[in-house]
């Protein structure tokens, strides 16, 4: 970490062509957003820019055209979008870096707004090519990331663009998120309770692994629980277990010692399926040929008690296949207990917020992160390159 994070502040916009890396990633069906989730988190740095008289040249990758032109893919529809939820006119390029997006970037006056094509149609997007960075670099006078579900990539717009063009600094999106998942890393009140859960332990190790040291209570969930539990000797069944996991899970769970709270009971079913028979049994006797698909009311209990006590606390993964309505009451309990409790509470992952946001408790969480993929690495410690980026610009 070659500095602080800039932000903002340090930015004299009026006048200037800023290109704003964002994250307008957002699901369409037949050329219409579907979620303005993503749109809406972009909207406080573009509107303080707009006020300080930039001309605002946004660009974004959009679904995963791996470097071809797709028109399903076209950020036009995006932008017409964003520009209803702006209240402004929002310009939409044909291109990337060509003819068409030079006129439109060229065409605007201060307090304008316009977007450039899909990054992700040319390859040199995820190559990180320079000659593509420096073409992007061209359209601005000054940087600004705002994609945070896209700075654990490091990618042309993401790193190869401020490594050329500065001033380059964080927007509002992306200080908000790092501050907020920093206070998790760096001296979180006391007790802290992180819980986890999910469809794999061994995408969560690295950050089991991180917070470890630093939290007061582990709960473990998810599919990856039983990992946990049949590597402390449970039968789990036919419940999902990552063998290859087991002994790095077991070194876990001695280094956890007492903070480490598993499942005491499970809603096994005898299918992985939506309306499969279920019923709740002692989670290390799940009988064989069944699979535990969510946490038992006991767990969810002692769970909510655990919860309770929080100061800080973070939650990455559901805690049941949520999705089927006979799996859900285990996520749902600890959306609850989360929501409930008083201390700084956080939500990373894309299914987990997706969860708490369906259920209805988003508004009672302190912050629920946007980018699932970032927010674990974050958590993980990685110094993230795009954020690196910035520090080093
Ligand atoms: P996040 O996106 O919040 O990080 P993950 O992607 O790790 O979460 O995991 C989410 C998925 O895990 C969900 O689709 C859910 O159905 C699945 N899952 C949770 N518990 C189980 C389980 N016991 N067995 C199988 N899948 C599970
Ligand atoms: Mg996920």
């Amino acid at each position: 970490m070659a500095g602080p994070l800039p932000t903002l502040d340090e930015l004299d916009a009026a006048g200037r062509r800023v290109l704003v890396r964002a994250d307008l990633n957002v699901p369409l069906d037949d050329g219409r957003v579907t979620d303005d989730l993503r749109l809406e988190a972009s909207l406080p740095t573009i509107r303080t820019l707009r006020e300080a008289g930039a001309r605002v040249v946004l660009m974004s990758h959009l679904g995963r055209p791996k470097g071809q032109v797709r028109d399903d893919l076209r950020l036009a529809p995006v932008a017409a979008r964003l520009s209803e939820l702006l209240g402004a006119p929002v310009a939409a390029a044909s291109d990337i870096t060509g003819d068409d997006a030079h006129r439109i970037v060229d065409g605007l006056s201060d307090g304008d707004v316009a977007v450039l094509e899909n990054l992700r149609f040319d390859p040199g997007e995820t190559a990180n090519d320079k000659g593509f960075a420096a073409a992007l670099a061209e359209l601005g006078d000054a940087y600004v990331d705002d994609a945070f579900g896209a700075v654990h990539r490091a990618h042309a717009s993401v790193v190869g663009v401020p490594s050329i063009l500065q001033p380059a600094v964080a927007g509002q999106l992306l200080q908000t998120e790092v501050e907020t998942l920093s206070r998790l890393l760096d001296e979180p009140e006391e007790p802290f309770v992180a819980i986890l859960g999910g469809a794999k332990v061994s995408d969560k190790l690295g950050v089991i692994d991180n917070l470890l040291e630093r939290v007061d209570h582990l709960l473990i969930g998810g599919a990856m629980c039983f990992t946990f539990l049949k590597a402390g000797g449970a039968d789990v069944g036919g419940s999902r277990v990552e063998e290859d996991q087991l002994d790095t899970v077991t070194g876990l769970i001695e280094r956890a010692g007492d903070r480490l709270h598993l499942p005491v009971d499970i809603v096994a079913a005898a299918a992985f399926e939506a309306d499969a028979e279920h019923r709740t049994v002692q989670a290390d006797a799940v009988p064989g040929g069944w699979m535990g698909l969510d946490i038992g009311p006991h767990t969810i209990d002692a769970f909510t008690g655990v919860i309770a006590t929080a100061r800080t606390l973070v939650w990455n993964g559901p805690m049941g296949v949520f999705e089927w309505d006979a799996f859900a009451a285990g996520t749902r309990g600890v959306a609850e207990a989360v929501a409930a409790c008083d201390g700084f509470t956080v939500i990373g992952g894309g299914d987990s917020a997706a969860a708490v946001r369906s259920m209805g408790y988003a508004d009672r969480v302190g912050h629920i992160s946007t980018g699932g993929g970032a927010s674990l690495e974050f958590l993980e410690g990685v110094d993230l390159p795009g954020i690196a980026a910035l520090r080093r610009a």
